[in-house]
């Protein structure tokens, strides 16, 4: 869909900091980072919920996922690494991977209403350069 952001996102014609992909879906740092090294993963096919999408897209998402969640772990070594289907704010299927320092990271609210910061591109880059470093 040509006036959805992911789906511009997947096809090259909006910037991201990509961070890694497979077959069916795309990784790449959240411009509203809840903590740094906060990644989207999507499926390369525009659907609106996750249950939306083929077992084998599912399985590549989900896969993709771990991939950047151990990503996560490695780098920052956090408490807790914490996945998030929500799903309000892009009407195209996303899991958001970030790094959890306490609960409130992912249950507050702020990831929803418009308070979290645009990160400079520069601190995304960053933080992208460190998971791609780190995907096995
Ligand atoms: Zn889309």
């Amino acid at each position: 869909m040509s006036n959805c952001i992911f789906c511009r996102i997947v096809e090259g014609s909006i910037p991201s900091v990509r961070i890694g992909e497979n077959d069916a879906a795309v990784a790449f740092m959240d411009i509203r980072p809840i903590q740094p090294g906060h990644a989207l993963v999507i499926p390369r096919r525009h659907v609106e919920n996750v249950i939306d999408m083929e077992p084998a897209e599912y399985d590549d998402v989900m896969r993709l996922v771990h991939q950047i969640g151990r990503a996560i772990d490695a780098e920052w070594k956090p408490p807790k690494v914490g996945l998030a289907v929500i799903g309000f704010d892009v009407p195209h299927a996303h899991v958001h991977v970030l790094p959890l320092i306490k609960t409130s990271d992912i249950t507050s609210g702020r990831i929803l209403d418009g308070t979290l910061q645009m990160a400079p591109v520069e601190e995304l880059q960053r933080t992208g350069a460190l998971l791609r470093q780190r995907l096995v």
